[in-house]
C-alpha cells in the first residue's frame, strides 16, 4: 500500500528545485571539505550530484568560506545552501555570493536591524531560509521552561524563529527539527507537522557510522516518512557524504518517494540457486545507482517462482542452468547465455530508462 504523503505544505523554490507541496522528498547532503577550498568542495559536490544529491549544503564558518561561495556556485549544477551560525555578515555575504538558500536561525542573529537586513537580502534575491532547530542547542528560555530538550520545546523553538520571519513578511521558509535521539526526533516532527505548514526538512543528527547510522536514520526517518511527513531530507553519517545520498535514495525508494532512482529487487538466495547471485546483484546495484529513472530491476537466483514473484519489476534476470532468463513484468522474454546475461540486462535497463524519459 502506498503511503499518503503530506502535500498540503507551502512550496518553496531552492534554485531550480521545488521543495514541498508534492509527493516527493528531495535529497540533500552536506560537504565535508573546507568550503574555502573551492576545488575540493566542487569535486565533492560533483560526486554528490552524480550519486543523486539534489541540493547540497556547505558550512560557512568564516569569511574565507563566504568569499568562496560565488566561485563554487559558478562551477556546480545543483542548488547550493549555505549554513551559517549566528553571523549575519556571513549570511549577507552568502546571499550576495549566490546562495540558493541559507540556513540560519533568525532568533540567533541578534539585533532586530541585523535580522531585517538578512531577511530583506534574502527577499530581494528570492531565496528561502531554513530554520534549523537542534535538540542539543535549544534556546535557554525554552530549556528553562521544559527542563530538558523535549519535542514541545523543539516545536516552540521552531515557531519562535518562524514568527520572527513572518513578522517581516517572509514566508519562504523550510524547517528542520533534528535530534540524535530517534524517539525525540519522531515526536518532534509529528508535532511540527501539526503546527507548521512550511516544508519540513528531515534529519536525525549524529546518527553514527555508515552501518549503524544508516540503520538509526532509516528507523527514525522511516517512521516519520511513513506518516507522510517530510519534503526534503539529509541522512547524516560519519562517512563519505556520497554514502548519505545512497542511503537516502534507498530509504525513499522504499516509500515510493524517489522520482530519480532505480530500485533493485534481489532474491535472498536458497539451495535452488543456479548463478553467482550475490556478485551479480552487487554489480547490477552498482550499475543502476546512476540511473535517474524510477524503474525496478530484479535479479533472481533461479527461475522457479522468481519471475512471477518479481512481477513488479520492469526488467529482470533469473538464473537457469548455464543461461539466464530475461523477464519483463513477470513474463519471460528471452534466454541468454550465462556469460552475457548481465550485459544483456544492463542494455535492457538502459533501454527502459530511455523509454521512461521519452514518455
Ligand atoms: Fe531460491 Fe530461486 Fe527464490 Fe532465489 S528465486 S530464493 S534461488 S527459489
Amino acid at each position: 500500500m502506498a503511503i499518503t504523503h503530506r502535500k498540503d505544505t507551502r512550496q518553496v523554490r531552492i534554485g531550480n528545485v521545488v521543495v514541498g507541496g508534492r509527493d516527493e522528498v528531495v535529497i540533500q547532503s552536506m560537504t565535508t571539505t573546507k568550503t574555502h577550498d573551492v576545488e575540493a568542495t566542487v569535486n565533492e559536490i560533483n560526486r554528490l550530484e552524480e550519486a543523486g544529491c539534489q541540493i547540497v549544503r556547505v558550512a560557512c564558518p568564516d569569511e574565507r568560506a563566504a568569499n568562496a561561495i560565488p566561485e563554487i556556485k559558478k562551477q556546480i549544477n545543483i542548488p547550493l545552501v549555505v549554513d551559517i551560525h549566528f553571523n549575519y555578515k556571513l549570511a549577507l555575504m552568502a546571499i550576495e555570493g549566490g546562495a540558493d538558500k541559507i540556513r540560519i536561525n533568525p532568533g540567533n542573529i541578534g539585533k532586530r536591524e541585523r535580522v531585517e537586513e538578512v531577511v530583506n537580502a534574502a527577499k530581494e534575491k528570492g531565496i528561502p531560509i531554513r530554520i534549523g532547530v537542534n535538540a542539543g542547542s535549544l534556546e535557554r528560555h525554552i530549556l528553562e521552561k521544559y527542563g530538558y530538550p523535549t519535542a514541545d520545546g523543539m516545536v516552540e523553538s521552531a515557531l519562535h524563529h518562524i514568527q520572527i520571519l513572518e513578522e517581516l513578511d517572509f514566508h519562504d521558509i523550510v524547517v528542520s527539527l533534528k535530534a540524535s535521539d530517534v524517539n525525540l526526533a519522531i515526536e518532534a516532527y509529528e508535532k511540527a507537522a501539526e503546527h507548521i505548514s512550511y516544508p519540513i526538512h528531515l534529519g536525525i543528527t549524529e546518527s553514527g557510522t555508515l552501518f549503524a547510522g544508516s540503520i538509526k536514520s532509516a528507523a527514525g526517518m522511516g517512521a516519520i516518512l511513513s506518516k507522510g511527513i517530510g519534503s526534503t531530507m539529509r541522512i547524516s553519517l560519519s562517512a563519505d557524504p556520497v554514502e548519505e545520498v545512497k542511503v537516502a535514495k534507498e530509504l525513499l525508494k522504499t516509500f515510493g518517494l524517489a522520482s530519480n532512482a532505480a530500485t533493485l529487487i534481489a532474491c535472498p538466495t536458497c539451495g535452488r540457486i543456479e548463478i553467482d547471485l550475490i556478485s551479480i546483484a552487487n554489480e547490477v546495484e552498482e550499475y543502476i545507482s546512476t540511473i535517474k529513472a524510477p524503474i525496478k530491476v530484479a535479479v533472481l537466483g533461479c527461475a522457479v517462482n522468481g519471475p512471477g514473484e518479481a512481477r513488479e519489476a520492469d526488467i529482470g534476470i533469473a538464473g537457469a542452468r548455464g543461461e539466464g532468463l530475461l523477464f519483463r513484468h513477470g513474463e519471460i522474454i528471452r534466454k541468454v547465455p550465462e556469460e552475457i546475461m548481465v550485459d544483456e540486462l544492463k542494455k535492457e535497463v538502459d533501454k527502459i530508462a530511455e523509454e521512461y524519459f521519452e514518455q
